[in-house]
């Protein structure tokens, strides 16, 4: 499990989240942040943080941004 940055992020880039995980976890991508779930410890402190609300624990990824959950994973492989 991991936490996961969603559509909001995009665009937006406000970066907070980077600031405050505590295992760096947070990466930045061409349009967007990306969480490396293999190395968030799931602490939380990141998702209070995002002005746009962008960041959900993964079982709480709402329904249409599902696709985000492969996408931050995805970010981080090869
Ligand atoms: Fe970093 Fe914690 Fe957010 Fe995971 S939940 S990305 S460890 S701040």
């Amino acid at each position: 499990m991991a936490f996961v940055i969603t559509s909001p992020c995009i665009g937006e880039k406000a970066a907070d989240c980077v600031e405050v995980c505590p295992v760096d976890a947070i990466h930045e991508g061409e349009e967007q942040y990306f969480i490396d779930p293999d190395t968030c410890i799931d602490c939380g402190a990141c998702e209070p943080v995002c002005p746009v609300e962008a960041i959900f624990e993964e079982e709480m990824v709402p329904e249409d941004e599902k696709e985000f959950i492969q996408k931050n994973a995805e970010f981080f492989k090869g």
